[in-house]
């Protein structure tokens, strides 16, 4: 088929309709055989070939109205050479991470069909614009190359992690323009809302949830604090040229929970030119500047109370 080799069932569609299609009149000797009309439909493809049913449909005649008409079956819709379960095998291939594209090259049908059997399986989202979960979570994150910006807006409920919608721009405007689509009586019943530190998100609370109370993410105030540290360590590291090394080496190390460290075990470390152990190492490290120090002490500090979920601390 087309220059491809393929494999091909024939088939043959005939029985005894009820009525007439065009004019409904109940099937009589007035309703004669009229030939067949052979089509060509396109199967979900067996061991790799593409696979087609060329199936030769009955038609009939009827003298009540002087039309003709040709047998329907449930392999293919009218006017269709696309079998339904071609289709049925698109939407389901949909779920997948494969693009548009490649669905359409397996199942040897057009760009365009696989957009079309998409949108017809799929209807998309409409969220409920009068209701909104008392906890929400606001994040961020990378989003398809076609997206308007750079980044895509996502929040959930807090409480069952569900997804309550995703928004192309995460940019201010953008945002509160999809906000306002709510009721404020929905907006007004948000009791809290965790996101993490990117300012406009605080701006756009204050003017569309005035009610809700503002939650930072634990996780996003220990990142604040160990990239501080780690700015702290490279300018150290830039100052002190004999030390360079070792600081550019054993970043990890100041990152690494305190708790944690090794104590027992000695490896050779050729910087040192000797056998220590993690927490020499550190000490060694932090010793070299007090700011460094003090802001070592600091990270280790605040990455305590968070994990001991202490907030008086
Ligand atoms: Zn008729």
């Amino acid at each position: 088929i087309k220059g491809v080799q393929s494999k091909v069932f024939y088939g043959q569609l005939t029985y005894q309709p009820k009525a007439c299609y065009a004019c409904g009149h109940v099937f009589d000797d007035q309703i004669i055989k009229h030939g067949f009309k052979t089509s060509l439909i396109k199967m979900p493809s067996i061991s790799g070939f593409h696979t087609y049913l060329k199936l030769r449909k009955q038609r009939y005649f009827c003298k009540h109205c002087h039309s003709t008409f040709t047998l329907k079956t449930s392999v293919v819709a009218k006017n269709c050479c696309i079998s339904n379960n071609t289709k049925v095998s698109i939407a389901l291939n949909a779920k997948d991470k494969i693009s548009e594209k490649d669905i359409a090259m397996k199942h040897n049908v057009s760009h365009a069909t696989v957009s079309r059997v998409i949108d017809s399986f799929y209807s998309y989202y409409q969220p409920n614009v009068h209701y909104l979960p008392k906890h929400l979570c606001f994040d961020e994150f990378k989003s398809v190359k076609s997206a308007a910006g750079a980044m895509s807006f996502i929040f959930c409920d807090s409480e069952t992690g569900e997804i309550v919608d995703i928004v192309e721009d995460r940019r201010l405007h953008v945002l509160k323009e999809y906000f306002l689509r709510y009721s404020k009586k929905a907006r007004d019943a948000v009791k809290t809302i965790v996101i993490d530190m990117y300012s406009p998100y605080i701006s756009l609370i204050h003017e569309v949830f005035p009610k809700a109370e503002i939650v930072l993410d634990k996780f996003h105030i220990l990142q604040l604090f160990s990239r501080a540290l780690n700015k702290t360590r490279i300018n150290v590291m830039n100052r002190d040229k004999k030390n360079y090394n070792k600081l550019k080496k054993y970043w990890k190390l100041l990152l690494k929970d305190q708790t944690k460290l090794d104590y027992k075990n000695y490896t050779y470390h050729r910087c040192f030119k000797k056998h220590m152990c993690e927490v020499e190492i550190l000490h060694y490290l932090i010793d070299l500047d007090s700011e460094l120090k003090a802001s070592y002490e600091l990270y280790q500090y605040v990455q305590h109370c968070i994990k001991t979920k202490d907030f008086e601390l």
